[in-house]
């Protein structure tokens, strides 16, 4: 059972990061390197309620994730505000403290994006 769950997380996962680096042309939004491009969460993706949700993610460079991890989220709190504005923000936000059934909202999920 939980193997399988881990494969459809896996295969949301492959799905979601190539609809995100579609849309940001598979470049690192904060620097525009297009070399060891890497999935970035702005909020963790342990929060399963928005893990696939495309506005939580960009193409960013192995470099500038790494600084996002190590510094702190305030260069991409400030991209994901000057991009989407603090509605957007104020949304992701509370939809991410959501409480969710895992199993369930993942099934919902593989409806929506598979
Ligand atoms: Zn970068």
């Amino acid at each position: 059972m939980a193997d399988k769950i881990d494969q459809l997380i896996k295969r949301l996962d492959d799905k979601t990061r190539k609809i995100v680096f579609d849309r940001d042309g598979y470049q690192c939004v904060l620097c525009g390197s297009t070399e060891a491009l890497q999935w970035s969460h702005l909020i963790s993706r342990t929060k399963t309620a928005v893990r696939w949700d495309p506005i939580n993610s960009t193409c960013m460079c192995a470099r500038c994730h790494y600084r996002h991890h190590k510094q702190g989220p305030e260069e991409y709190t400030a991209w994901f505000l000057q991009t989407y504005g603090e509605d957007a923000y104020l949304d992701l936000v509370r939809r991410s403290k959501q409480p969710i059934k895992r199993l369930t909202f993942v099934k919902q999920k593989v409806e929506e994006i598979l």
